[in-house]
């Protein structure tokens, strides 16, 4: 485990990670453009809010990947509440990661960024299934789960809905 403090990005860690010259270059010149946010060496590309992006190791993929972190960062993305709005911000993440991309000549393979919402999509249809009926379920804003056919809630709604308009 590398201590907290040693893990902020440098030139020298990055090389030392096994990062080619080129894709060194292009995080010093990323890391300098964006002075607002963290950037720290780790396991895997993440983005830790409010301003922390994690350079994960080499992969074809690594430039692509840290402009989608940082497209988060950008978006200011808190965390989410319901899987549908993690789906959403991964979108939205794609789509502030492209328009860097071109900024960077950074080439974006649209296979590989479909790849990647593909898996949230599966993810998020695994989720959503009911597992005593099999149908998709809604997920409310307290990030619960609920099948229409297996939970009978009308009634405690229609009355919330009331009390809403009061
Ligand atoms: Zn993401
Ligand atoms: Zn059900």
């Amino acid at each position: 485990m590398i201590p907290r403090s040693n893990r902020g990005f440098t030139r020298e860690k990055a090389i030392q990670n096994g990062y080619d010259k080129g894709v060194v270059e292009f995080f010093v010149r990323l890391t300098g453009d964006f002075p607002e946010f963290q950037f720290v060496l780790g396991a895997k590309f993440a983005f830790r809010p409010p301003r922390t992006v994690v350079i994960g190791p080499p992969e074809p993929f690594s430039q692509l990947l840290v402009l989608h972190e940082v497209g988060h960062a950008v978006c200011k993305h808190k965390g989410f509440k319901t899987h549908v709005g993690r789906l959403k911000m991964e979108n939205q993440a794609w789509e502030e990661a492209k328009k860097l991309a071109s900024r960077y000549g950074v080439e974006v393979d649209e296979d590989f960024v479909q790849s990647q919402l593909d898996s949230y999509r599966d993810w998020l249809h695994q989720k959503s299934r009911c597992p005593v009926c099999g149908l998709t379920r809604f997920q409310t804003p307290d990030s619960q789960y609920h099948c229409p056919r297996c939970e009978e809630f009308i009634s405690s709604q229609d009355h919330d809905e009331k009390s809403d308009h009061l």
